[in-house]
């Protein structure tokens, strides 16, 4: 709350009048139960300052998006730098997505030719995977977009876009519930684009981690300029191809603009503009880091995901040992007391502490029993230090399901992981990277992918990098590959290297 009437201090003679008014309001409903502070500030601040650019601000509050400025409060790194020409550009793509609003989508769909409308678009088809495929996935499409002045709509049909907020002020990003969603997905595909001289109205983009070579040559400089020729395009996929935009001559002098300098938290800085949960989510999230994780003096991130196992929720006892070595060795909780009794320090310390907790751990995982191991551990030894520590964690979904429910949980932990001042996550996880990636902070890597596992060697590392891992980035064969400039290959030598948790994965290296 400190820090929410820090940001809101906002200057302004007439602001100022309101926000006394207001926190006279919020008194006098302080008193009536449940009541939802955030967004009464919310309604108050955002009637004073309504315009594009305060929207995306730390600091002004848009009532249909609490999260959009609230959440850089809540994260241990307040800061949401986001470089000048990147504002720039959303704001022009803002603007961009008002203008070219559709009435009649099949029209657009199978228009015959190349079609010199200023208005071209990108359709988001939503996979079947997890949220954090999803979510990379969308971030990639939007990014692509925005460098190609496509308008980005997204299927209206799954869970992201009721979980996500809107990201456009006067322009909704949904498809509607009648879009033609059969002509995309019997678009023809880059293969067939090709073979028809790019004379289609649409080319369906299929960039899974598995891709026909055909589909591949979408990273080929050479297939950029006619593809921009196309009206539609639709991107189906599960990665993170940011980093591999780099590597296209054409999309790096494009992306080098947008991103000056090394400062390369790209996930950040696009997801601070564009992905925020919607209020139903923001409320549980807010209610939660209020209630159980905002009093401690330090707060931990715990992602337990076990990859590469026949059962992904299964509890096994070495990854256990696994998480708790990593955690205590690498002093992000101190060190279980070797005596099972309390000493006298410790509940004088506690009486004097009254409620407040020295770390609280946020633990996330589909297996509950990783959460009530780590818990009772801390609850039968104390801790050598005398501190005490509390866990927490919201759910224990036992299976991967993919319906709103699971989704909407998901999409919480993953922004509540994001809050910690230190963060461990599982090798391999996209759920783990979208946490670092909002945290922009590097966090244990926790060796637990696979069935065989060494509680006693190494049992985590810290990150190169907050930036997500692009799994499987596509080498196609084209000419531009090998013809770069020199500027570039040094760029690429500096900023780009490969993951520490995926054999032949690419990463942009930032911090
Ligand atoms: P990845 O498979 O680790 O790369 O992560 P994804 O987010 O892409 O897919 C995992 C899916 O399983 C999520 O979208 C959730 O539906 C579910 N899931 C996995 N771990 C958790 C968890 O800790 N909490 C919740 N609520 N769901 C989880």
């Amino acid at each position: 709350m400190k820090d929410i009437n820090r940001v809101l201090d906002l200057g302004s003679s007439k602001l100022t009048v309101l926000l006394s008014l207001s926190g006279f309001m919020i008194l006098v409903l302080l008193v009536i139960e449940d009541v939802d502070i955030l967004h009464w500030r919310a309604l108050w601040v955002w009637k004073a300052m309504p315009s594009e650019q305060t929207r995306i601000s730390a600091g002004s509050i848009d009532p249909s998006c609490v999260s959009r400025s609230s959440q850089h409060l809540y994260r241990a790194n307040k800061v949401a730098d986001i470089s000048p020409t990147l504002l720039e550009s959303w704001k022009r793509y803002g603007e961009l997505h008002r203008k070219c609003a559709p009435s009649n989508w099949t029209e657009v769909l199978e228009e015959s030719s190349h079609v010199n409308s200023s208005c071209k678009f990108m359709i988001y088809v939503e996979t079947h995977e997890g949220l954090g495929n999803r979510i990379l996935s969308l971030l990639s499409a939007l990014l692509y977009s925005m460098i190609t002045d496509r308008v980005l709509m997204i299927d209206s049909r799954k869970e992201v876009g009721k979980i996500l907020c809107e990201p456009f002020q006067g322009s909704s990003w949904l498809l509607p519930a009648d879009f033609p969603y059969e002509i995309v997905k019997h678009a023809p595909d880059l293969g067939q684009a090709i073979d028809k001289n790019f004379s289609v109205p649409i080319v369906h983009l299929h960039l899974a981690h598995v891709q026909r070579e055909t589909d591949k040559l979408f990273f080929c400089n050479e297939f950029q300029e006619p593809l921009s020729h196309v009206r539609t395009l639709a991107w189906s996929s599960n990665q993170y191809f940011v980093s591999s935009f780099f590597k296209v001559p054409w999309m790096w002098r494009k992306l080098v603009t947008l991103f000056p300098g090394s400062r390369l938290d790209i996930f950040a800085q696009l997801s601070s503009l564009a992905i925020a949960p919607a209020n139903s989510i923001w409320s549980l999230v807010s209610r939660f880091y209020n209630s159980y994780l905002s009093c401690s003096k330090s707060r931990v991130g715990v992602q337990i995901r076990t990859h590469s196992r026949p059962d992904l929720a299964s509890f096994d006892p070495l990854v256990n040992q696994i998480v708790s070595r990593c955690l205590t060795s690498h002093h992000l909780l101190p060190n279980l007391s070797s005596s099972s009794s309390p000493s006298l320090i410790e509940f004088e310390k506690q009486q004097q502490q009254q409620h407040q907790v020295d770390v609280s751990v946020f633990v996330a995982s589909l297996q509950g029993k990783y959460y009530e191991t780590l818990r009772d551990e801390f609850l039968q030894n104390g801790t050598a230090s005398e501190e005490l520590v509390s866990f927490h964690s919201l759910s224990s979904e036992g299976a991967e399901w993919h319906n709103l429910h699971q989704a909407s949980l998901a999409l919480a932990e993953m922004w509540l992981l994001s809050f910690a001042h230190h963060l461990a996550t599982s090798e391999f996880s996209t759920f783990g990277y979208i946490s670092r990636g909002l945290a922009r902070t590097r966090p244990w890597m926790l060796k637990i992918r696979g069935t065989e596992l060494h509680p006693e060697g190494d049992v985590c590392y810290l990150s190169q990098s907050s930036e997500p891992c692009t799994h499987f980035p596509q080498q196609p064969d084209c000419s531009s590959a090998r013809n770069i400039s020199t500027e570039h290959r040094e760029w690429i030598k500096r900023h780009l290297g490969g993951c520490q948790d995926q054999r032949g994965g690419l990463q942009l290296l930032n911090l």
